[in-house]
């Protein structure tokens, strides 16, 4: 069972709280002390990177040498090429950056990361396996798996580097709202929104250098495997990318954007309006903890968008992930609240002026031109607008055979399309949407129960619906014919060689 580690047992700078020891050692390792090795799953950056820091400290403490491991599993929650291309392209940066800045190694392995991180501890006879936190299933099942597997002569230790609060810490109960949790995380930030130290490189060194790793290879293998969701030209990947979004001189969020957040951020006209960070914050290519530190610096400037901001960032991401963490059913109606369930399943069978199947959705084939475009801003452009994805789930609901297919659908959609899909984010906004989670009841309507409502009326109230249509159908046909230019130029390569 994990358990919160005291503070002798850990680091030196790394706040115990963000610790969870998920294995104690149970077998004395003969005096023979092993390399540290941090498994790096959710948070995939060198900078601000608690679970890194802990592993150095870690390293150094025990004089041990200190190495980074991936895990690049055969498939995850259906990522295709557009996430995972973008998620290499990052990590072939981190891995020249951290030899380069740090002098530690970074091992690539392909295949289940219960087999490849047990295998690779083994193979270096590490003594502490230190890893970040992801409150999804599919990853917790496979750290019990490698806690099972390991040698008992290892201990590992969870950081949770993903949260401003560690998600334990800032509660230890599955939260009814924000308005819940809020003040409970609040309440902690003195102690956890901190500065962080500077990483020296650790004292003792790996005795080989970085793995040669065939980057251009697997990428290409990840791209033609899911050649069917093709990678986003707009977005680059990577830590550098990544500031440069948040605080760049020439359009950085917090230095050029941040009045925007107040007026336009629920326009789905001005994409910029929003921060644009949920891809790095997604793939951890930045931290949630720099953003904010950041933010509240400029907090004199605009202090009404920094406070609308710091509300997304910290309270209303950090209540996704205790809900993954504590309600197993994160993405399934069984994990809705008792109301919400009743409600939804007394309107089950309500008539619906509409059905579409999966797959006319997934072509944006409805009669109501402002979801298609929401549909196609999200297949073709990889970011579907903040205010649209509400407006976007809902319809889904009113669409199909009942709350149940609407989840499904609408999660497989998300974790396809969306370059932030297959996150904690995501399953609470689908469930927010269709479940009403997070959410009070409305006034009792068909289909919807007690549901909050949305419709296509509210929207051209709130902007130009016919002005978003026509910008998505612009980018949509600027992407085709790029793509199509790019097809012509391969061809042409193909025939001059
Ligand atoms: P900003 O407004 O600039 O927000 C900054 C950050 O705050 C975001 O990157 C995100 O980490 C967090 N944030 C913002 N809004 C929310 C929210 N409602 N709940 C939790 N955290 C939030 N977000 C994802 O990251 N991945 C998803 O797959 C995803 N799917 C969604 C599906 C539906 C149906 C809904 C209703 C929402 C979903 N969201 C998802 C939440 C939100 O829409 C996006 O985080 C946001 O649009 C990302 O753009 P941004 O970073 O520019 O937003």
């Amino acid at each position: 069972m994990a358990s919160v580690s005291s503070p002798s047992k850990t680091s030196t700078s790394v706040h115990p709280g963000r610790i969870r020891v998920l294995k104690e050692r149970s077998r004395p390792s003969d005096g023979k002390v092993g390399p540290v090795v941090y498994w790096m799953f959710r948070d995939q950056r060198i900078r601000d990177n608690w679970a890194l820091t802990h592993a150095v400290d870690q390293g150094n403490k025990l004089n041990a040498p200190v190495a980074v491991a991936f895990s690049l599993f055969d498939q995850f929650l259906g990522a295709k090429a557009r996430q995972l291309g973008f998620m290499l392209r990052g990590l072939k940066q981190l891995q020249g950056d951290l030899q380069e800045t740090l002098q530690i190694p970074f091992f690539l392995f392909q295949g289940e990361a219960e087999e490849t991180i047990p295998d690779f501890l083994r193979e270096c006879g590490a003594s502490l396996l230190v890893t970040d936190f992801s409150p999804l299933r599919e990853v917790r099942r496979c750290k019990e798996e490698i806690c099972k597997r390991v040698s008992d002569s290892v201990t590992i230790h969870e950081v949770d580097t993903h949260n401003v609060v560690p998600t334990w810490v800032a509660s230890e109960k599955l939260e009814y709202s924000a308005r819940t949790i809020r003040g409970k995380i609040n309440k902690r930030l003195p102690e956890y929104l901190i500065d962080f130290p500077t990483l020296q490189p650790p004292s003792r060194k790996w005795p080989a250098t970085s793995q040669s790793i065939d980057w251009d290879g697997v990428i290409a293998d990840v791209l033609r495997k899911g050649a069917e969701v093709p990678e986003i030209e707009w977005c680059e990947p990577g830590e550098k990318a990544a500031m440069e979004v948040l605080m760049g001189s020439k359009n950085g969020f917090l230095t050029k954007r941040l009045t925007g957040y107040s007026k336009d951020r629920n326009n789905p006209l001005k994409p910029r309006g929003l921060s644009g960070l949920s891809p790095y914050l997604h793939f951890g290519q930045i931290s949630a903890q720099r953003c904010a530190l950041e933010a509240r610096r400029v907090r004199k400037l605009c202090p009404q968008a920094v406070d609308a901001f710091l509300e997304e960032l910290i309270v209303r991401r950090e209540l996704a992930d205790n809900f993954c963490f504590y309600q197993h059913h994160y993405d399934s109606l069984q994990g809705a609240w008792e109301w919400a369930r009743k409600t939804l399943m007394d309107h089950a069978s309500d008539k619906r002026e509409h059905t579409y199947t999966r797959e006319q959705l997934e072509k944006a084939q409805t009669t109501d031109p402002l979801w298609n475009a929401s549909q196609l801003e999200m297949v073709h452009y990889g970011k579907m607008h903040g205010f649209m994805r509400m407006y976007w789930a809902k319809k889904i609901l009113e669409w199909t055979r009942g709350p149940e297919e609407a989840l499904e659908i609408s999660i497989y959609l998300n974790d396809k399309y969306e370059i932030d899909g297959r996150d904690p984010n995501g399953y609470v906004g689908c469930m927010w949407s269709i479940c009403g989670v997070h959410d009070q009841g409305w006034k009792e309507r068909a289909i919807f129960g007690k549901i909050r409502y949305m419709n296509y009326a509210g929207c051209k109230r709130k902007f130009d619906v016919d002005g978003y249509v026509a910008y998505v159908k612009k980018v949509v046909g600027e992407i085709k014919k790029r793509k199509a230019e790019s097809v012509l130029s391969q061809k042409a390569k193909k025939v001059c060689c």
